[in-house]
């Protein structure tokens, strides 16, 4: 797969001519553009994707609805959009989702990308050489593990539901919910256990 930096203005320079001709054409309208992009920027964010892995964490009935289609976010009132495929990362299996032709993700439930997922680093070595990536982020994986890449695309967005940290047994799912972190839902970390040690039930980090 070539990638031409070029083409980044060229996409930029499409999207805005395609804006004025649908605003021209009183199809849309500047104020409605304005409010879609800030709805992703500041109200849609990691947040929908933790409170989806929170819950699949303690209704297993639901996580495997979940697993089985990803439409099945709809329960907690988010919408879809693009298909949706949900992969459970464990102990013996890792997913890292990666777009490698430009920075396809699955906003509905993560707001907008980071700005490594759509490099161009990022998206070939996600492929190339997923490991030693991971290390990058700090995630050594056992040699055992199984590393499996998914290649997002305008027709299938991927979300990873990550192992739930041992030692959180005690914790409510809006506990849960805030441990799960953006990086862990694309793969490229885990979700840690609580940092104070012995953070068992009732036991709130402080200072956060
Ligand atoms: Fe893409």
């Amino acid at each position: 797969m070539r990638y031409d930096p070029e083409q980044e203005p060229y996409v930029a320079l499409r999207t805005k001519a395609l804006e004025s001709l649908l605003i021209e054409k009183g199809l849309i309208t500047a104020e409605a553009v304005d409010a879609q992009i800030s709805q992703y920027e500041q109200d849609i964010g990691p947040l929908k994707g933790a409170r989806v892995v929170a819950h699949a964490w303690v209704d297993p009935a639901f996580k495997a609805r979940l697993l089985a289609n990803g439409e099945a976010i709809a329960e907690l009132g988010l919408p879809g959009g693009a298909p949706l495929v949900v992969l459970e990362n464990t102990p013996t299996d890792h997913h890292l989702v990666v777009c490698t032709l430009c920075s396809c993700y699955p906003w509905m439930v993560l707001g907008l990308p980071p700005t490594w997922y759509k490099d161009f680093a990022y998206r070939s070595r996600a492929v190339i050489e997923p490991r030693a990536v991971l290390r990058e982020f700090g995630l050594e994986l056992d040699e055992g593990v199984a590393l499996h890449v998914h290649d997002s695309s305008s027709e299938m967005r991927y979300m990873v539901l990550p192992e739930r940290p041992a030692g959180t047994g005690g914790l409510a799912e809006e506990e849960l919910a805030a441990l799960v972190t953006r990086d862990a839902m694309i793969g490229v970390a885990k979700v840690a256990a609580p940092a104070a040690s012995g953070a068992a039930a009732g036991e709130r980090a402080e200072g956060r």
